[in-house]
């Protein structure tokens, strides 16, 4: 019966297990579970036709009108726009340059960026042809100071060949936003902000447009509920224009290419670039409807509301489970913490959770201080029941007070 029904599901049929995701967006464990409306979306668009143009041009007007940006993008997630991003600075709208990068040669090609805030994504912006330009030392978190990089460092490395500033969106980041902006613009050179994994609070979505970044990518799968492979690019009109033309499909003839100047001004163009460097970034119809969908229905909920749709299944755990030191940890995404006597304990209950079936996925990310996280934005029905039987069974129970 049970052999039976698995196999009338696709993953049953692919013999792939379906995971608890208590990660969160990951995109090692498929993201999340999309809701009902965002998946209809992204059928009913599949089930179409249109000009990929007259679509793009209709999200930029939802991306400009929910991001406060002159226009906007829709990618195959924040990375791709990263990508975009940084070969719209070093391109501008000279088709000739947009046709060699990766070779930036000429062109300027360097991206100042904050030793601190390196991270695994800059690939994105290397993969353009960019080099980066690491500036600032990151005494506060080598316990050897209070500091971090300064405006004066970001000044020092603005040069002729500086084709933006990166800034990537945490509580934590240093310099703040405004003193990169100030410095930045000073020079004319524009600042792009990563804010992936910064919604909610939903006023992100205004708030580095607002500060002046000239170009801020958003991912769609994670804290929005798109796609999973879905992104924001939004910002300066001719940026996010130079960022299209080195993503889209443009071959067709210079008479018959009519784009809205909102999106595309061809007034501001000698002639049509061919396939980009973006082309690999390219959003297809249904991850731009879903991810529109999910824009609209992110928009029209509260913070407070998303907060407590979140909490809910966090708060079932945490009464089921009286009995265990379940904490819940406040925040953009909700999260309840769980925990052990010290790491080797938290080692043990996250590798008896992998071996659980279902599979349940916590984040480890504390693990060194005996720390695991429940994510609630991905959770699928009936997944906080599951996590209830798995911690009631693996809980050390030596280890309960
Ligand atoms: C997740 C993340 C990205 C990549 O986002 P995708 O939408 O998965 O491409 C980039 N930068 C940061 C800081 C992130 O957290």
């Amino acid at each position: 019966m049970m052999g039976d029904a698995v196999n009338e599901t696709l993953y049953g049929r692919l013999g792939v297990p379906v995971i608890v995701n208590a990660k969160g967006a990951a995109t090692r464990l498929s993201g999340g579970v999309l809701h009902p409306e965002v998946t209809a979306a992204m059928a009913e668009a599949n089930a179409a036709c249109v000009d990929m143009i007259d679509l793009h041009a209709a999200a930029a007007a939802e991306i400009a009108a929910a991001t406060g940006a002159e226009n906007g993008l829709a990618t195959s997630g924040a990375a791709a726009s990263l990508l975009l991003a940084t070969a719209a600075c070093m391109a501008g709208l000279d088709p000739a340059a947009m046709a060699r990068l990766p070779d930036a040669r000429g062109l300027k090609r360097e991206i100042v960026t904050i030793r601190s805030q390196r991270n695994a994504y800059d690939h994105a912006l290397r993969g353009a042809g960019a080099r980066l330009v690491e500036v600032g030392l990151a005494d506060r978190f080598a316990g050897a100071g209070i500091r971090d990089a300064e405006a004066w460092e970001l000044e020092a490395a603005i040069g002729p060949k500086t084709a933006a500033v990166l800034w990537v969106a945490n509580a934590k980041a240093r310099p703040p936003l405004a003193e990169v902006v100030a410095t930045a613009h000073r020079h004319d050179v524009p600042v792009i902000v990563d804010a992936a994994a910064e919604l909610p609070p939903a006023a992100k979505l205004r708030a580095y447009i607002a500060a002046g970044a000239d170009l801020v990518a958003f991912s769609g799968g994670k804290g929005l509920g798109g796609p999973q492979a879905s992104g924001i690019l939004c910002g300066r009109h001719e940026l996010v224009m130079s960022a299209a033309l080195q993503m889209l499909d443009l071959d067709l003839r210079w008479g018959d290419f009519d784009p809205p100047p909102s999106f595309i001004d061809k007034a501001l163009l000698p002639g049509l670039p061919r396939n980009g460097i973006g082309r690999p970034c390219k959003a297809d119809k249904g991850a731009i409807a879903g991810l529109l969908t999910a824009l609209r229905r992110f928009l029209a909920e509260s913070d407070a509301e998303r907060t407590a749709r979140w909490q809910a299944p966090l708060d079932h755990i945490r009464a089921e489970l009286a009995d265990l030191p379940l904490r819940l940890v406040e925040g953009g995404i909700p999260r309840l913490e769980l925990q052990l006597a010290d790491a080797a304990a938290a080692d043990r209950l996250y590798r008896l959770l992998l071996a659980h079936r279902p599979v349940i996925h916590v984040d480890h990310g504390e693990l060194d201080a005996g720390r695991l996280h429940i994510a609630p934005n991905c959770l699928a029905p009936g997944d906080a029941e599951r996590i209830v039987e798995a911690l009631a069974t693996h809980w050390p129970r030596e280890r309960r007070p």
